[in-house]
């Protein structure tokens, strides 16, 4: 049953072209999507959220190896072709629209779950938003996304971002493959590659510092080439002198960038933060 879908005879079928504002590049390569679910480390007794399941290429071998899958289409026009791929698959839920709207737990009925998709690259940074900032945070993401998006979720410092630190804060990314353009129907304009992220129990900064992390982090990225001391007193509102002494409560050189800090860098700093503002003098 793992043998690719003849793509583009199917579309022909139910009179579809594939969408490029939702984003439809259907993975066609049979490789590529074992690579996909290889990347998921599926014992067969997850339940699997899929977005963006297009007409079901990676959601039939996902309900082949996972006790249930639960797929989010924004496409309505797709739902025949999907419902006939899917026919032989008691254990595929479809829910159409749009899972920015949807709290990924309820989707799940409360129970753990695991993220598995080949999603659209435009919403690629809200996904990620929407699933870490979830009620119930999944166990395991495994995207395939735009490839220089997987390298800048994956890194490390010197060369942090906002978006790597927001991922890395609630798990552990690796690049699981690499997929070549050719693997998708129509062939995007940019390569891909699958991030795995294995999200920790708990997140790296306290639940309760979140959003003072979260407030830290943007400013000090809003100017990534200033010097940590004038982009925190820009983004905070204060002055120079006072983000100098809160880096310096913090142990960090005011004349570091943000991209070279290192998480538990932001953990100190975070700390630091709330202790003044509790404490003011
Ligand atoms: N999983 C399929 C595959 O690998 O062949 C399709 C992947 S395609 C890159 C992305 C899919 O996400 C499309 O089917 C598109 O219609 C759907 N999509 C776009 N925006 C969405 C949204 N906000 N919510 C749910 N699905 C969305």
């Amino acid at each position: 049953m793992d043998s690719a879908l003849n793509l583009p005879a199917l579309l022909r079928r139910y009179g579809l072209r594939p969408d490029r504002r939702l984003g439809q590049n259907f993975l066609v390569s049979a490789s590529a999507l074992r690579r996909v679910v290889a990347a998921a480390e599926l014992r067969g007794d997850e339940a699997v959220l899929e977005i963006g399941p297009g007409v079901g290429s990676l959601t039939r071998l996902l309900a082949q190896r996972a006790r249930r899958v639960v797929a989010v289409e924004l496409d309505a026009r797709l739902q025949p072709a999907l419902e006939e791929v899917l026919r032989p698959y008691a254990n595929v839920r479809l829910v159409f629209g749009d899972v920015l709207q949807h709290d990924p737990a309820g989707l799940m009925g409360g129970e753990p779950y695991v993220v598995v998709a080949n999603i659209p690259y435009y919403i690629t940074s809200a996904v990620i938003r929407h699933l870490l900032t979830a009620a119930a945070r999944p166990q395991r993401v495994v995207l395939t996304v735009q490839r220089e998006v997987a390298q800048r979720i994956a890194a490390t410092p010197p060369h942090m971002s906002l978006l790597a630190l927001s991922v890395q804060v609630f798990g552990q990314p690796r690049i699981a493959a690499r997929i070549p353009g050719g693997a998708f129907y129509p062939r995007p304009k940019v390569d891909s590659a699958v991030v795995r992220v294995e999200i920790f129990p708990q997140p790296r900064i306290p639940e309760a510092h979140l959003s003072a992390f979260f407030r830290l982090a943007k400013a000090g990225f809003a100017q990534r080439r200033k010097t940590l001391r004038n982009a925190l007193a820009a983004g905070l509102g204060c002055a120079p002198s006072e983000a100098e002494g809160l880096l310096r409560a913090a142990e960090i050189a005011p004349t570091r960038r943000a991209e070279t800090l290192k998480l538990e860098e932001w953990a100190v700093l975070t700390a630091a933060f709330l202790q003044k503002q509790n404490s003011p003098t």
